[in-house]
């Protein structure tokens, strides 16, 4: 029995599985072999829960959907200071594979597009690729080997990225001799995953860097935000606005014909398809993954409603005011949480608000001290805020954040 999220991939599979528009790549020779009609996709959730559909099993190489793993292991090392010195992170609205060098500094646009990916890579300290291999196996959470023959097959016709990677040596922003950028970049692009292996590796991203379905936390939530950030608005080449409008998830395309779309703090998804549309992406996976994004409601931007409320429960007795809390409470849920409590004051003769936080999963920082404020202000008014908090929330916090402010 299939469970119904995969039956909806499924049924979203069945719906494009005949649009036949698109050429499988070719001028890396051997992509051509690629069947132009296996189809699949992955869905996996920031809980670990893997839902599939079609070919979500079947190998390709990653090509350039590696690189936003490759552009995060280089902040993981250096820091976005020291890397924006290299590249940066401006859509250039070009090609993949345009000469698109800042004037002045000579830096590429972004990690994104192939210059930019190659000084990305030269930025990669120690032995350069085990390296990268073992951060991707960590964001796919098994270990990705090498598909050789992909790897020569580009070496061999790869003189398009050698000039990219001659032109930014000679620009000053290549960290290594280019032969050995190139080198290491091709055989970043020829490891081989499976769509399930791109939607753990997007959900990895989603779950701020903490891979879902291992629990090993790969890169930190500063590295995860900036990564999402720059597919947000590089991922789809010179597509990417159109991309953002129509389907909203950031997202990565490669030539070997999958996608890794990501929905922060919820949902990674893994698409492949090997034909590709003028621009280098996928046909068939731009279409499953913007009729995903419509009918599962799944656009970063669609606004978020009543639904995500914090407050579980609120009810006056006598002067009390029971609030019971629930979630993550984060900026917005203490502003509606400090908005509902002055409604209620003025409007009841509160003297006592009990807030539980048994529910509540996770504090953030500047909640508590927008809550404590809060407490502190209706002291003055004669009223008292008693917290249930049975797990010591208010007192733990996660590992990236800032020190909590003194109660
Ligand atoms: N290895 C490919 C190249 O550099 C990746 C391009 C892509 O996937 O868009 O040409």
């Amino acid at each position: 029995v299939t469970d119904p999220l995969s039956a909806a991939l499924a049924a979203l599979l069945s719906r494009h599985v005949d649009l036949e528009e698109g050429q499988v790549a070719d001028y890396i020779p051997e992509l051509a072999g690629a069947d132009p009609s296996c189809f699949g996709i992955s869905m996996v959730s920031v809980h670990g829960q893997i839902y599939s559909a079609g070919d979500a099993e079947l190998p390709f190489t990653i090509q350039s959907v590696s690189k936003p793993f490759v552009y995060a292991l280089a902040l993981s090392d250096l820091g976005l200071p020291r890397v924006a010195r290299h590249v940066g992170f401006e859509p250039s609205g070009e090609p993949f594979n345009a000469i698109s060098l800042e004037p002045g500094t000579g830096r590429p646009a972004n990690p994104l597009i192939n210059a930019g990916a190659i000084v990305t890579t030269s930025l990669i300290a120690g032995d350069a690729f085990p390296r990268i291999r073992d951060t991707m196996s960590a964001f796919a959470g098994r270990a990705l080997s090498l598909d050789e023959d992909v790897y020569r097959s580009e070496a061999l016709t790869g003189d398009r990225n050698r000039a990219l990677a001659y032109l930014t040596s000679s620009q000053g922003v290549l960290a290594r001799p280019a032969n050995e950028a190139t080198d290491t970049y091709f055989r970043q692009c020829a490891l081989r995953v499976t769509a399930t292996d791109l939607a753990v590796m997007g959900a990895t991203l989603a779950n701020a860097g903490i891979n879902p379905v291992t629990g090993h936390r790969v890169v930190d939530e500063d590295v995860a935000r900036i990564t999402l950030s720059v597919m947000s608005t590089c991922g789809m080449y010179d597509h990417s606005g159109e991309w953002m409008v129509r389907v909203g998830l950031p997202a990565k395309s490669g030539v070997g014909g999958g996608i890794t779309a990501v929905l922060p703090g919820e949902f990674g998804i893994g698409v492949y398809s090997a034909p590709l549309d003028a621009q280098g992406n996928s046909v068939r996976g731009m279409a499953a993954l913007q009729d995903a994004s419509t009918r599962l409601g799944l656009h970063v931007f669609a606004p978020v409603g009543e639904a995500r409320t914090a407050i579980a429960e609120s009810t006056v007795t006598g002067s009390a005011l029971n609030l019971g809390l629930r979630g993550e409470i984060n900026f917005t849920a203490a502003e509606q949480i400090t908005r509902h409590i002055h409604e209620q004051v003025a409007t009841f003769p509160i003297s006592l608000i009990v807030l539980d936080l048994t529910d509540v999963t996770a504090v953030r920082p500047i909640a508590a001290e927008l809550l404590a404020a809060t407490g502190a202000g209706l002291t003055g008014r004669g009223v008292r805020i008693e917290p249930i908090d049975p797990s010591g929330i208010l007192g733990t916090r996660s590992d990236t954040d800032p020190p909590p402010p003194n109660p």
